[in-house]
């Protein structure tokens, strides 16, 4: 039997977690593929409760369904709980379906590739308060940052997000709206500055002022589409250590793929084979 992994969400406007997947089943020479299943909100608890069966590998989970399924599977792990989203589930040898969260670790790999060192001891500056930025947080925190400062256009949900990671890790966690002028010396102190709002992918323009950073500081945009934003290109003009989000996507997809067949070492299989989708302008998001 053919195995299977579905990614449930809606929409699902991108191949990119597919092509990554179906590439790395194929080097493996397993037997196996990832699907897209756009379902609407009412068809979810069912697709979860099929993955239960024999064939299944897990699951891929997007917007807007993290949170339900995190409600459905059989046991969250702890960081996924954490931040309050389940992004991937993996289906046991007896059918149990535990969800977890890769987009922390895969934060992690991809920025401290970025910056080229540790993000323990780092001053952080994190844009947006959503789902990504969860991760991002929680991944700063857990890697030992020292100061993680969350600035949102909407401060209420940046005060929210620090109140959930309270306590969490030796670094201090602030929250700000993103027109506060205090902002201002978070960036100047900044090792790292992360965009983590769907500016530069949606909206056009960019969340971060790259004239407050020091020259030293990395720049590290979630946004792969397009592949160079305007805060990617403004921090490249400049000189600065700056990476969109392409590998994060990445790493958290090699994550994910060795949890569900125990295949590990594929980043370099899924870096090639999504390529051309990452280079290709005509992608939108
Ligand atoms: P989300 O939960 O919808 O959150 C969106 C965030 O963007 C919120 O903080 C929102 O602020 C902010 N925002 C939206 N429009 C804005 C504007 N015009 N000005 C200022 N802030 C604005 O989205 P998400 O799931 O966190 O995803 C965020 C980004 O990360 C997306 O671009 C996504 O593609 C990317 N991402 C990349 C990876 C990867 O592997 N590279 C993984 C996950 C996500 P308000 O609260 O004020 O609305």
């Amino acid at each position: 039997m053919t195995g299977r992994v579905a990614l449930l969400g809606k929409p699902l406007k991108r191949r990119h977690s597919q092509v990554m997947h179906d590439a790395a089943f194929d080097a493996a020479g397993i037997d196996a593929r990832y699907v897209l299943a756009e379902i609407e909100p009412d068809a979810v608890e069912d697709a979860v409760r099929e993955a239960r069966g024999e064939g299944w590998l897990g699951l891929g989970v997007t917007a807007p369904y993290k949170q339900v399924v995190a409600s459905l599977v059989d046991e969250v792990e702890s960081d996924a709980a954490t931040i309050g989203a389940v992004n991937n589930v993996v289906r046991t040898a007896d059918g149990r379906l535990i969800g977890f969260n890769t987009d922390a670790p895969g934060f992690r790999a991809g920025v401290e590739l970025a910056m080229g060192r540790s993000l323990q001891g780092a001053d952080v500056v994190v844009m947006g308060a959503g789902g990504a930025a969860h991760a991002v947080v929680y991944a700063c925190l857990d890697a030992g940052a020292r100061s993680v400062v969350v600035a949102n256009r909407t401060v209420d949900r940046a005060t929210a997000l620090v109140a959930r990671f309270a306590g969490m890790g030796e670094g201090s966690l602030t929250a700000l709206a993103a027109a506060d002028p205090s902002l201002a010396g978070a960036f100047a102190a900044a090792d790292v500055a992360v965009n983590a709002t769907t500016v530069g992918m949606i909206d056009p323009g960019a969340t971060i002022p790259i004239e407050l950073l020091r020259s030293e500081a990395t720049v590290f945009d979630l946004v792969y589409v397009p592949a160079e934003t305007p805060l990617i290109a403004a921090a490249r003009a400049r000189g600065m250590r700056a990476a969109n989000g392409s590998e994060m996507l990445i790493a958290q997809a090699a994550i994910a793929f060795e949890r569900w067949t125990g295949v590990g070492g594929m980043a370099g299989v899924m870096r090639a084979a999504v390529a051309p989708l990452l280079a290709d302008p005509s992608v939108r998001a």
